[in-house]
């Protein structure tokens, strides 16, 4: 999918070798290391690139991968002040290349992760990074903890020439969107739309598809992008989780996806995936 904010990585992770310490050791000191620094949701960002030939004195950095000229990468915890931007805006405005925003997705949802499991949540002892950051050890009770990932199920349902698409008051005005609620343990992809759907809108789903996934780094979801078929019409709201939501013949969710709504509605950013889901759902059979 093009336009999409997040989903293009160029680094070779090397799984299999971040481990070793002292190669980890060597990289940290070439000559063309790069580091990016991240405050919060926020990079540096000057001309229109990512900064990343500032020192750190993060005594932990994470490893991120080698790029294709075998650089290595690395993120770090930063204090920083200036030249921040926030990763959601950089994503909006398109002012990084693709890659680089995969890269920060991928930095932001590691070093978030790391600032909240310095301790051990079995035994409370203090937690030591391994694996480059890609765990931490608990040498008191001997157990791993591992970077979490938590998916998002995000879905568009169709019905008879119709697809159903929600807002949420606090969004900005006019905007509407897929469904989307967050996994639970024990549950398939399917069932989890199935549920959401439910909940949110009151209305049964069959066979859903899967379209394409986004991470989003706020701080470490993957959104599952899905297409529905509506086996029900009647929308019953749920007012804690939906403002509005209805059904909206194709023609005139293709002016939304367009920006030429005559009431000014309009689906998502295209950075998003539920833009691009309701493309998909407006084109194929
Ligand atoms: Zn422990």
């Amino acid at each position: 999918m093009t336009g999409l904010a997040y989903i293009e990585n160029p680094l070779d992770r090397c799984a299999n070798r971040r481990g070793d310490a002292s190669w980890i050791a060597t990289l940290r000191q070439a000559k063309n290391v790069r580091m990016v620094h991240i405050n919060g949701d926020k990079t540096i960002v000057v001309d229109g690139r990512i900064v990343t030939s500032l020192p750190s004195d993060d005594p932990e950095p994470i490893f991120l991968g080698l790029d294709h000229k075998g650089a290595p990468w690395f993120a770090s915890t930063s204090n920083v002040a200036e030249n921040l931007r926030d990763l959601r805006s950089l994503a909006l405005e398109g002012v990084l290349p693709g890659p680089e925003l995969g890269i920060l997705a991928q930095a932001r949802a590691l070093v978030h992760w790391h600032a909240r499991r310095g301790y051990c949540s079995n035994c409370g002892g203090r937690n030591e990074v391994a694996d480059a950051g890609y765990r931490r050890h608990c040498p008191s009770c001997n157990i791993d903890h591992f970077p979490r990932t938590d998916p998002v199920v995000i879905i568009v349902v169709r019905r008879e020439g119709h697809i159903l698409l929600g807002r949420q008051s606090s969004w900005q005005p006019g905007m509407f969107s897929a469904l989307a609620g967050f996994m639970e343990p024990g549950e398939t992809i399917e069932a989890a739309a199935r549920r959401e759907v439910f909940e949110e809108a009151g209305v049964r789903v069959g066979a859903v598809t899967y379209v394409a996934s986004q991470p989003w780094p706020f701080p470490a979801s993957l959104m599952i992008g899905l297409i529905g078929e509506a086996e029900s019409a009647d929308i019953r709201l749920d007012r804690q989780e939906l403002d509005d939501a209805r059904w909206f013949p194709f023609a005139e969710a293709m002016l939304m996806v367009e920006r030429r709504h005559p009431d000014g509605l309009w689906a998502t950013n295209p950075m998003a995936i539920a833009h691009q889901l309701v493309r998909a759902a407006l084109q194929s059979p």
